[in-house]
């Protein structure tokens, strides 16, 4: 397989650049051709701005989704812009790695996602009428793909868990697997989160790298969190709302777009550090 990696961590000398050298070497011992876009690195520009857009005249307005789909049209993206999505149509798996700031991904993996995500790539896709509503949330660019989550946090598992006060890391990261990843086609495997990392000595390393390498070998295999498909009958259209009963009992929020009845594993796999 293709795997490309999207590494968001200034430090390469980080317990995040270590994670990224264990997945990268075992990934390419199992013959897999692996590719890296090491945002800081690459000094990668994070905020959409006028300069994405060479086609836009200096007096125009600029309205970035309609200023996003003409240059996408025009093959007229800036050169890092296309050189992500390049990466994006090899690979036959995409791994965003970064620590957890603010509960969420780093600002410029953001950005990468703002910039590279454009209008008619990865969303604003396919058709809209009575049975379809353009093609996301399990159809698209990379549909038959598939994505996973490598993510560290200094936080403690149980202050992520279903009662914790942080939220729940399904929640945290729903946005992102869903709605970064799911909605332009991705199958999206469950995150790999290591917890509670500034306790880190190395033989909670080695076990942590050792979990790593497991979640490498089985990228092709593991099963993904099982989220609805948006035209795959579930969903009333336009309304968009899941249909009545499909939800397991008492399920609200994000989990209702989770079919939890055919979830082998729509967790996270979790790994706790320091006791
Ligand atoms: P590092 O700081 O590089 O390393 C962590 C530990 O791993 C160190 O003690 C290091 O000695 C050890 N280590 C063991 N083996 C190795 C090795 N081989 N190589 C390198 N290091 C090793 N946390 C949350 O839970 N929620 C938040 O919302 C949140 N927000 C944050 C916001 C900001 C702006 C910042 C700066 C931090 C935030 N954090 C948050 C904490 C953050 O998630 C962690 O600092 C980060 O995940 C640690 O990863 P790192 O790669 O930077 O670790």
């Amino acid at each position: 397989m293709n795997v490309l990696l999207v590494f968001a961590h200034p430090e390469p000398r980080s317990l995040a650049g270590a994670l990224r050298e264990v997945a990268v070497r075992e990934l390419e011992a199992l013959g897999h051709a692996v590719r890296v876009s090491d945002l800081y690195a690459a000094g990668w520009k994070a905020q959409v701005d006028r300069g994405d857009f060479p086609l836009l005249a200096a007096e125009a307005r600029l309205a970035p989704s309609e200023a996003s789909a003409q240059a996408f049209a025009a093959d007229a993206l800036t050169d890092d812009v296309r050189a992500e999505q390049e990466k994006l149509r090899w690979a036959d798996v995409l791994i965003l790695q970064f620590p957890l700031w603010w509960f969420t991904m780093p600002a410029i993996l953001k950005g990468w996602v703002d910039r590279v995500y454009a209008y008619g790539f990865a969303y604003g896709v396919g058709e809209h009428s009575d049975m379809r509503w353009g093609d996301r949330y399990g159809e698209g660019v990379f549909a038959g793909k598939r994505a996973m989550l490598l993510v560290t946090a200094g936080g403690w598992e149980a202050h992520y868990g279903a009662r914790g006060i942080n939220g729940p890391i399904e929640d945290l990261l729903f946005p992102i697997n869903h709605g970064i990843l799911h909605y332009p086609g991705y199958d999206v495997l469950p995150p790999f989160v290591a917890y509670r990392v500034h306790r880190l000595d190395d033989t909670g390393f080695a076990a942590l790298a050792e979990a790593l390498r497991e979640r490498m070998r089985t990228l092709a295999t593991a099963p993904p969190i099982a989220y609805r498909r948006q035209n795959g009958g579930d969903y009333l259209i336009p309304s968009m709302q899941l249909r009545a009963g499909l939800e397991t009992p008492g399920t609200r929020g994000f989990g209702l777009h989770v079919d939890h009845a055919a979830s082998p594993s729509g967790r996270d796999d979790r790994r706790r550090q320091g006791g």
